[in-house]
């Protein structure tokens, strides 16, 4: 299989180790011509705002919600939460807005800027070590979207269908079963 990560801004090489690591197949997106030999999507943490104004400029707005509409899976990390939210708390400009959950960037305060903690992710694991960066939380999930782990109440990954988010960096630790569960998305969704 070949997974690719949206290689505008953020922490893309990380993510393409994951997936090698997993054995599968890792390449950089920056053209939306590529994503016709994908099998899905990774939008890694960075920037929103950024990543937001990049993904207009070179037309992954359309291309990429074209790719979720055939059923390929997209796993955002961190601000690819918040592009792939439909509504961010207080901000009127969505991304992608193809999954049902509202979230709140920056949600952790600033003592807590940065932090690491071990996680119960359902279908995952029960001790991930995870690593947070500036992270959003999800305030509320909606329609099909459930949540797999919470952190002192907030909602911290959440799946929907063939979409993933976490609000944490699953590509900073040496840990690859967060990708792992995603490529088994993958791997459902193409049969
Ligand atoms: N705080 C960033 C944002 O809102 C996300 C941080 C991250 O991806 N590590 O875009």
């Amino acid at each position: 299989m070949k997974i690719g990560v949206l290689g505008l801004q953020g922490a893309i090489a990380e993510h393409m180790r994951m997936i090698e690591m997993s054995g599968e197949e890792a390449v950089t997106v920056k053209k939306v011509e590529q994503l016709a030999e994908l099998d899905g999507m990774i939008i890694p943490g960075g920037e929103s705002t950024t990543i937001g104004k990049l993904i207009k400029k070179y037309g992954f707005d359309v291309a990429l919600k074209d790719f979720a509409t055939k059923g390929k899976p997209i796993f955002g990390t961190c601000a690819g939460l918040i592009i792939l939210a439909k509504e961010i708390n207080g901000i009127e400009e969505i991304h992608l807005g193809l999954m049902d959950i509202k979230v709140e960037r920056n949600a952790f305060g600033r003592q807590r800027e940065s932090f690491e903690t071990a996680l119960q992710i359902e279908g995952v694991a029960d001790d991930f070590q995870a690593v947070f960066i500036r992270a959003p939380y999800i305030m509320e999930v909606k329609g099909n979207a459930k949540i797999l782990s919470t952190f002192e109440g907030k909602i911290v990954a959440a799946r929907q269908d063939h979409f993933l988010v976490t609000a944490f960096h699953p590509e900073l630790t040496l840990d690859p079963r967060v990708h792992q569960y995603f490529i088994k998305m993958i791997k459902e969704y193409k049969d």
